[in-house]
This record gives structure tokens, sequence and C-alpha cells, in this order.
């Protein structure tokens, strides 16, 4: 009666990956239970899911082709777009959150557009907004840019809002640690970096000041 703090199932999120095909079911080996599901099973999930009392899902892309510059990641047909417009219709109540990010999509598996070996902030940013706004277009109920390129969220902001969509939220990751305990997602997103780290763009996992920081910078940028 006088727990301060509850955990119940409409608390979480649960996380999906998208893969191309059909009846595709693959287990993830290194999380237990979590499937890459092509979209007609995606949405078998999702409707079991919704049964529970979970309120929302996130979905990730593992497309069928990979490229230096990730464009499946905004194709209108893609893994992703194609399961929210499924998701949407039915379980229309559930709410479908996508993960915005290009290492999903890449032939190189970084977040981001790739010169001389190094990730390109700037440049990156044009493609997450386009990846936004397709999500968007498919009925995505918000966005999650999970990257750590700096200024995303502004750009995203702007994207979204110049085509109609400034109810669209983002839910950004401020901070997000360069960390090993991402392993999992890495391989169930198939998105493990082909050569070095994302050291250049997440966070060291030693930087408490530089989190806040960097929540802070976001705030103040997009003037929430
Ligand atoms: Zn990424």
């Amino acid at each position: 009666m006088v727990r301060e703090t509850i955990l119940s199932p409409d608390d979480f999120i649960y996380p999906l990956f998208v893969t191309f095909g059909k009846g595709v079911k693959k287990p993830i080996s290194s999380m237990p239970g979590c499937y890459q599901e092509s979209v007609d099973e995606v949405v078998k999930t999702a409707r079991h899911v919704y049964s529970l009392g979970i309120p929302g899902v996130i979905l990730f892309g593992i497309p069928e082709h990979k490229d230096e510059t990730g464009s499946s990641a905004f194709d209108p047909d893609g893994v992703v777009q194609l399961a929210i417009k499924a998701i949407k219709n039915a379980v229309p109540e559930l709410l479908v959150i996508t993960d915005v990010c290009m290492c999903e999509y890449t032939s190189h598996g970084h977040c981001g557009i790739v010169k001389d070996g190094e990730v390109l902030n700037d440049p990156t940013l044009e493609l997450l907004q386009k990846e936004s706004l397709s999500h968007a277009h498919a009925g995505a109920d918000m966005v999650a840019p999970s990257d750590m390129m700096d200024g995303r969220v502004l750009a995203i902001r702007q994207a979204l809002d110049s085509e109609g969509f400034s109810n669209i939220p983002i839910m950004s990751y401020a901070a997000k640690y360069s960390s090993a305990f991402y392993g999992p997602f890495r391989d169930a997103a198939e998105s493990v970096p082909q050569f070095g780290d994302r050291r250049s763009y997440q966070m060291d996992p030693a930087n408490r000041r530089e989190a806040l920081k960097e929540v802070h910078l976001i705030l103040r940028r997009v003037q929430i």
C-alpha cells in the first residue's frame, strides 16, 4: 500500500525486430525469447503484446539490402514502414515507436555516413530527417533517434514540423554510452560496426557530467 515505485506491464515498451520475407521467426541467441520477425509475424506478436497490457512497441529494422548510405532506412516499402502500417491497421490502439538510426541499414554498420574511415555528423542528420519523415508518413506515433549524432533532435523536429507532423514526439536518447551492454541489441538488429567502434559519436561510460550536459544541450536547442 505504501510502496513508492511500482512496475507493471503498462510501464514497458516491447522491442520488435522486423525483417524481410514471410512467415519468418528467427530466434535471437543473445536475447532469449526475442525474434527477428517478418511483417506478418510481427503483427501477431504486436496483438499478443497489446493483449498483455503493454501499451507500446518500438520497431527496429533488418532490411534485405544494406548499402553505404543506408538507403533502405527511408524506403517507403522498407520493412519498418510496412510493419508500422500493418500494426496500426491490426491494433490501432498500440503505440508504435520507431528506432531512428542508420546502423541497421548501412553496410559498414555505423550510425552515419562514413568517409575515409570517419563517421560524419552533419551529413548524417539529413539521413535521419529522411528516415524520421518516412516513418511518420507510414503512421508511426513517435520516433526514437538512438545514434547520438550532435544536433539530430532539432534537425528531426524541424523536418517533422515542416511536413505537418508537429504532434509526433521525439523520444531522444539524449545521453547514450558507447557500451558493451548494447551488444545483444546489435546482434538482434544486425548492426555491429564492421570496423572500429562507436566512441566518436557515443559517450564514454565514465563521463557522468557529460551526460547531463548532452541532455541540457538538446533541451536548449529544441526549447522545450
Ligand atoms: Zn545506430
